[in-house]
């Protein structure tokens, strides 16, 4: 992989590269890209940036301000599998080409401003993230959402799509049974070669992999592997991680979703997120003896995670989808909890012997309809708050927090119920994100405000498929 601007422009010269391919996020987190034919691009690009109209982007400038420039990370350059001609793909960070400022509104800006602000705390100098992204695979989705009319799709109604998807055909051989996905061999597991071909794709994206495997709801439901990395560079990958996924999946005449719960009374997907602060090469996480052998600091995170959770989850959980998947009987977190080993816990401490390198906490709230950008950059300013303000977590919840009663349930606090309630959360919730200035009180009004007219409030408005099954003979 090449390091800077000058090895990028070697590797163009000496691999014919034809175009230049750039790649940047926009605010929900999709990339958005634009090809330059290989004279377009010199050293000057990687500073001054590569100019283009920004008004279009969804929740960035306005009309009369449009203009805005790409500036692309050498370390990110790779050549795209997936298109004809020898293309060299770039992920750009964006600035104002009037100042040469960063963008305050690009999602990569705001992370590195969070290590940066990491940084500048001096607790430590390289956050580690390590994102566990899970998906479908389907044949496609179908469904009639004509404005004029209400939308209806029968399939997803009773489940009948979901949890008895295979016995609509009749057919039972060979075919993971309910909850029994994790994971049967083939023949039952039928994506076997799919996800190699994933997998071995993101390798070829600079993606350090390292392994896949069939989910727990029944066919279809995968998860990739790759190793931690630092905090933009995690976020980097995940989006190569969507972008290959799903151009595989094509490829093959499928589809994939990350909807964390596109199956009615199946698992859902999530997005468990590892994370750990170093400092001068040295992990901060672990203190041998101690519960979970964690450091006090790490306790502290943890305390900082499930106080600020509520708004966390505007940006680590920010669709209408998100709040079907945290229920509880699918192995999805409800309660704002930590514990060792315990995977209804929101908040798990994997057991990792005694190297303190591997200690990590795992927040497993989070899906991959985030930004992750922006939500690594709000898990980071949440946990540093904990560090700071010294917020302890309380003790830890080493039952199965499904199996209690529900008066002791009642004492844990749980996650919000809908994106409208983490929004109002983030709403009265927001200053461990602004005080360091990672994030701008502008870019959190802007988000509270897109989350609402686009989403939030097209759900509320429109006929649900279910209400017509309650109430169509009412
Ligand atoms: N699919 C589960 C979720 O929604 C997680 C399963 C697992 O532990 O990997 O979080
Ligand atoms: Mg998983
Ligand atoms: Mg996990």
């Amino acid at each position: 992989m090449p390091q800077t601007p000058q090895e990028v422009l070697q590797m163009i010269q000496d691999q014919d590269i034809k175009m230049i391919d750039l790649k940047f996020v926009d605010l929900p987190g999709m990339w958005q890209h634009c090809s330059f034919y290989r004279t377009q691009i010199d050293e000057a690009s990687f500073v001054d940036g590569v100019p283009f109209d920004g008004s279009s982007i969804r929740g960035w400038k306005s009309i009369n301000e449009s203009d805005m420039a790409m500036v692309p990370d050498p370390n990110t350059a790779w050549i795209d599998p997936f298109m004809k001609e020898p293309t060299l793909s770039m992920i750009c960070s964006i600035q104002e080409p009037r100042t040469g400022q960063p963008y305050d509104r690009d999602p990569r800006t705001i992370a590195a401003k969070a290590m940066q602000y990491l940084a500048s705390t001096g607790i430590g100098d390289e956050a580690y993230f390590g994102p566990e992204p899970e998906f479908f695979v389907f044949d496609g989705v179908r469904f009639d959402q004509a404005e004029n009319k209400s939308y209806y799709y029968v399939d997803s109604i009773e489940g009948r799509w979901n949890s008895g998807r295979e016995e609509a055909d009749g057919n039972l051989g060979y075919k993971p049974r309910y909850k029994e996905g994790y994971f049967p061999v083939g023949p039952a597991d039928s994506m076997q070669d799919l996800r190699t071909e994933m997998l071995l794709t993101m390798a070829q994206c600079g993606v350090p992999i390292e392994k896949h495997h069939h989910e727990v709801a029944t066919g279809g439901q995968g998860e990739l592997g790759f190793r931690f990395v630092p905090l933009v560079q995690a976020a980097d990958y995940m989006l190569t991680y969507k972008y290959v996924i799903r151009n595989v999946a094509k490829k093959h005449g499928k589809t994939v979703t990350f909807m964390p719960k596109p199956l009615f009374n199946d698992n859902g997907s999530g997005m468990h997120t590892h994370q750990s602060i170093w400092k001068g090469g040295k992990p901060l996480f672990f203190e041998a003896g101690t519960y979970a052998n964690l450091s006090t600091l790490a306790k502290h995170y943890i305390g900082g995670i499930l106080r600020h959770a509520p708004a966390l989850l505007a940006f680590t959980n920010p669709t209408t989808n998100s709040y079907k998947r945290l229920v509880p009987g699918f192995e999805a977190p409800v309660n704002l909890a930590y514990s060792q080993g315990n995977r209804s816990a929101s908040i798990r401490v994997p057991i990792t012997g005694m190297n303190p390198k591997a200690k990590r906490i795992e927040f497993r709230c989070p899906d991959a309809t985030c930004n992750p950008y922006l939500a690594f950059a709000a898990m980071l300013c949440a946990g540093l708050d904990g560090i700071m303000n010294q917020i302890d977590p309380g003790s830890s919840l080493d039952v199965d927090i499904y199996d209690l009663s529900p008066e002791e349930l009642s004492k844990i606090p749980s996650t919000p119920g809908s994106l409208e309630k983490a929004l109002e959360a983030l709403e009265s919730d927001r200053e461990f994100l602004t005080t360091s200035g990672v994030f701008s009180e502008d870019f959190i009004d802007n988000w509270i405000g897109y989350k609402l007219d686009n989403e939030v409030n097209p759900m509320r408005l429109r006929p649900h498929p279910y209400e017509f099954a309650l109430y169509y003979d009412a």
